[in-house]
């Protein structure tokens, strides 16, 4: 059975709510605060062993970020290949929160942004041809990541969040799998569609550039796109009440690569996706709000 590496971010996200968002000289007093398990690297790996995947999750963090370790563990995610470096703060987010639903970010990358080829290779060397590595685009060394794993065998599958202007310029036709929402498509793509992207124009402009990736382009409410030379499916998505759609392409990508590793066939693999992101969307929080397998089977849509 295939296995998964997921080699991506582990951050702490700290939410303040606070009346409005902090002025210019301006010391603010905020009335909460919570601290979370952020990153997409985590959510992404916690989704796919929700999903039933046997996953080991790389990456790095400082000494403040040990819990992130014990929220993969409690999901059943492996962390032996996680690197906790005493001389390195983990990655984090500070976040404010107003009354009428606006949120600003205030990142820092921290650990995220020091990992090290020779991190890479090792972890790489305990992976085999037909498993597959899963990626973010909040860690450094992405392009040395794609390259090293083809070179081993390993399927790739990469999420272009946050994009950048990098990411054009990643070896992207090795990768097999690319997922993605309008946005990021919108840049990947230069499809140059203004203010209203065209899912038929990103569509096209996406296997124009790169032909042999198979991309899952996800439209929100609207649903999902599977694309792969010139097969095209179209997967609804599940009328629910959405409170919070914080995870949804995350969970939609967990889903979609552990049925798709199980050998299930990319239609199938699609509805489960859509069935899972749907529910996702329906509670509040991240990684959290991600359902289980079970979950998902006894759910009727
Ligand atoms: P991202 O969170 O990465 O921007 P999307 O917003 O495109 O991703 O959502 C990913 C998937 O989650 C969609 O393809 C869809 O299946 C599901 N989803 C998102 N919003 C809703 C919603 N309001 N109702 C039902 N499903 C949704």
């Amino acid at each position: 059975m295939a296995e998964f590496l997921c080699f991506g971010s582990l951050n702490i996200d700290t939410t303040y709510r606070v009346a409005h968002f902090v002025r210019p000289g301006e010391t603010l007093a905020a009335s909460e605060v919570q601290t979370f398990c952020g990153g997409k690297g985590l959510n992404q790996s916690i989704a796919l062993a929700k999903a039933g995947a046997k996953v080991y999750h790389a990456g790095r963090i400082g000494t403040d970020g040990v819990f992130l370790l014990e929220a993969l563990e409690a999901a059943n995610v492996d962390t032996q290949f996680v690197t906790v470096s005493p001389h390195e703060k983990t990655g984090h987010a500070v976040i404010q929160n107003t009354p009428d639903g606006e949120n600003c970010i205030l990142l820092f990358g921290g650990a995220n942004r020091c990992v090290t080829k020779a991190q890479i290779d090792r972890v790489l060397d305990r992976f085999a041809s037909g498993d597959m590595l899963v990626l973010q685009n909040e860690i450094n060394e992405i392009p040395y990541l794609i390259r090293a794993a083809k070179k081993r065998g390993l399927r790739v599958a990469f999420t272009p969040a946050p994009m950048n202007e990098e990411v054009p310029r990643y070896p992207l036709e090795e990768t097999d799998y690319i997922l993605l929402n309008e946005t990021e498509a919108a840049a990947l793509a230069d499809a140059g569609c203004g203010n209203e992207p065209d899912a038929d124009k990103l569509a096209a402009g996406l296997c124009e550039k790169y032909p042999e990736v198979r991309f899952v382009l996800t439209l929100g409410a609207a649903g999902a796109l599977y694309l792969h030379r010139g097969a095209r499916i179209f997967q609804p998505a599940f009328p629910v009440k959405a409170v919070d759609t914080t995870a949804a392409g995350d969970t939609f990508a967990g889903f979609f690569l552990q049925s798709v590793a199980a050998g299930e066939e990319t239609r199938r693999a699609l509805e489960t996706a859509a069935k899972a992101a749907a529910i996702c969307v329906t509670r509040s929080g991240a990684a959290s709000a991600v359902p289980t397998r079970e979950e998902l089977e006894q759910m009727r849509f």
